[in-house]
């Protein structure tokens, strides 16, 4: 059995999609990313291969993607994280129909990507200058709230009344307007809430920048938040795929390439 391996080296964290010949995920792993992003992606690997039961020697072909692609030495390819993106989210939507649309937040940026009918990418708007509207500031609220990432989205659904506005567009500022909310006795379940909207609204004018084309496609680690899909789409007033992995699309476009470009070199 031939495998295909896509390493998505993220600022925040590593995805690694093991596929096979026919582009079936076979399994994925994420682990943080830390400051020695080759070390970590190599021992990611390692363990998924082990829990896999998959042999090294039949991994034939590795392309690795994402803002540390080019510290992954091993990768046989590496391509930009935009295409193997739109790759994976293509794939991954295929129950859903044809994506034109993706927004993907990760931990320190926020993108959103156009394609055309073919899946080109025609189109793509980028903010990586500040934390607002990505990962970053979702973690930053959850540690002043004292709680985990994964538990903000139940939280939303708890908010009472219209969204509390969060105006602090800078992480930081962000931290002293929720002292400031708690001091005036709001819940933690309306300053999530507001948190998700205020997010929602940046990711709005950044996917107006390619154009709102339906099929929407959400993914990257914040898409597991279903407090913050919930507040995108009633701020798009579109619904948006939530792919089962959010977080490994572009590892699994990166792995798919991965094949295209085995079978090219076979003939
Ligand atoms: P990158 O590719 O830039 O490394 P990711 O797509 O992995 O980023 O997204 C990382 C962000 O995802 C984190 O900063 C965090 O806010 C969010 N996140 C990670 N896991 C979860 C989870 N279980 N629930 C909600 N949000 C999460």
């Amino acid at each position: 059995m031939k495998y295909f391996v896509g390493i998505d080296i993220g600022s925040t964290s590593i995805k690694i999609s093991i596929i096979d010949e026919k582009k079936n995920l076979i399994g994925s792993k994420t682990s943080a990313s830390g400051s020695m992003f080759y070390k970590y992606a190599q021992e990611t690997l390692d363990l998924l291969l082990k829990e896999l039961e998959i042999s090294p020697k039949d991994v034939v072909y590795t392309v690795s993607t994402g803002y540390g692609r080019k510290l992954y030495k091993e990768a046989d390819e590496n391509i930009s994280e935009i295409t193997a993106n739109a790759i994976g989210a293509r794939a991954s939507a295929k129950e859903f129909g044809e994506i034109k649309t993706i927004i993907n937040i990760g931990g320190q940026d926020s993108k959103a990507i156009s394609l055309d009918n073919d899946g080109n990418v025609t189109n793509f708007a980028m903010n990586d200058r500040c934390a607002a509207g990505t990962g970053k500031f979702l973690d930053v609220v959850a540690l002043k709230l004292e709680m985990g990432v994964d538990e903000l989205g139940e939280k939303h659904f708890k908010a009472k009344g219209t969204p509390l506005g969060v105006s602090s567009t800078c992480a930081v500022f962000a931290e002293s307007e929720i002292i400031g909310l708690l001091g005036n006795n709001h819940s933690v379940e309306d300053i999530v809430c507001g948190v998700h909207y205020s997010i929602a609204k940046r990711i709005v004018k950044l996917v107006k920048r390619v154009g709102v084309k339906e099929g929407i496609y959400f993914d990257g680690g914040p898409a597991l938040n279903e407090g913050l899909v919930n507040a995108i789409e009633n701020e798009l007033g579109k619904r948006v795929f939530i792919p089962k992995f959010p977080q490994v699309t572009t590892s699994y476009g990166a792995a798919i390439m991965g094949v295209d470009s085995f079978l090219y070199d076979q003939n």
